[in-house]
C-alpha cells in the first residue's frame, strides 16, 4: 500500500499500486491515480501536487516534467501539466463541499490542440480517458462562462463602439466554447443566451453609431447656417456702404 495524497484537498488516500482511480473519503473527489511504482515517483507527485494546490503552477509543472523524464508514458503527468497550464484550481463550494474546477490562467487556444493533453489521452487507459474527457469539457465550459460574464460586465458600462465590439468579441469566444462542448451541462441553453445577447449588443451598438452620426450631421448643419449668416451680414454691410457712398 502506498501513501498518496488527494490531488484536491491533500488528505492521505489509501491506494494500492494497481488502483488507477480512487475516491477521496475526505472531499469526495474521484480522481485518476498515476502508476505509483516507486517511492521517488510518489514523493515527486506529492510535491508537485502540493505546489499545484497552492497555485504555484510553474513550480508544479517543472516537477511533473521531471517525472516524465523517467516515465515518458505517464498519462497523469501530462494531464497535470495541462491543469497547470490552464491554472486549474479546485475550489471548495461552501454549500456542497464539492471541489469545483476554476480557471486561473485563461488560454484562448483550445485544449484539444494542447500537445500535453493529446499525450495524456494517448497514454491513458479507458477509465482515465473518460475522466480526463469530463474534466476537459468542464474547463472549456468554465472558460466560456467566464467570457460570458466578462461580456456582460463590459456591456453594462459600454459607451463606445470599441467597448461594444469588445463585449461582442467576448460573447463570440463564449459561444465558441459552449459549441465545442455541445451537450455538456446547460451548454445548449448558454448558446441560445449568447445568440440573444449578441443581437441585443449589436442593436445597441448600431443605435449608438446612428446617434453619433445624427449629432455630427446636426453640427455640420449649424456650421453651415452660421457661415451663411456671416456671409449675409458681410454682404449687407457692403450694400450699406455702397448706398452711403452713392448718396454722397
Ligand atoms: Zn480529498
Amino acid at each position: 500500500m502506498a501513501l498518496f495524497k488527494c490531488k484536491m484537498c491533500g488528505c492521505a488516500l489509501d491506494v494500492t499500486e494497481a488502483m488507477r482511480i480512487c475516491e477521496c473519503e475526505y472531499c469526495g473527489t474521484i480522481q485518476t491515480l498515476p502508476e505509483l511504482d516507486s517511492d521517488k515517483k510518489i514523493n515527486l507527485y506529492d510535491r508537485a501536487n502540493h505546489f499545484r494546490r497552492n497555485n504555484d503552477f510553474d513550480k508544479a509543472m517543472s516537477i511533473y516534467e521531471t517525472i516524465l523524464n523517467d516515465n515518458p508514458e505517464d498519462a497523469e503527468s501530462y494531464w497535470s501539466i495541462v491543469l497547470c497550464r490552464y491554472g486549474i484550481e479546485y475550489v471548495e463550494d461552501p454549500s456542497s463541499h464539492k471541489r469545483i474546477p476554476t480557471i486561473n490562467r485563461s488560454q484562448y487556444t483550445s485544449i484539444f490542440a494542447d500537445e500535453d493533453y493529446k499525450s495524456a489521452l494517448r497514454y491513458a487507459d479507458a477509465k482515465c480517458g473518460e475522466r480526463i474527457d469530463y474534466l476537459k469539457k468542464l474547463e472549456i465550459y468554465n472558460t466560456a462562462n467566464t467570457e460570458l460574464s466578462d461580456a456582460k460586465t463590459i456591456y453594462a458600462d459600454a459607451d463606445s463602439s470599441e467597448q461594444f465590439d469588445k463585449a461582442i468579441n467576448c460573447l463570440e469566444f463564449a459561444e465558441k466554447g459552449f459549441r465545442e462542448v455541445g451537450d455538456f451541462q446547460d451548454s445548449a441553453e448558454r448558446i441560445r443566451e449568447c445568440e440573444g445577447l449578441r443581437t441585443e449588443y449589436e442593436a445597441r451598438k448600431n443605435e449608438l453609431e446612428q446617434l453619433k452620426l445624427a449629432a455630427a450631421r446636426k453640427k455640420k448643419i449649424i456650421a453651415a447656417v452660421v457661415s451663411a449668416a456671416v456671409i449675409f451680414a458681410v454682404a449687407a454691410v457692403c450694400i450699406v456702404i455702397f448706398v452711403i457712398l452713392e448718396i454722397r
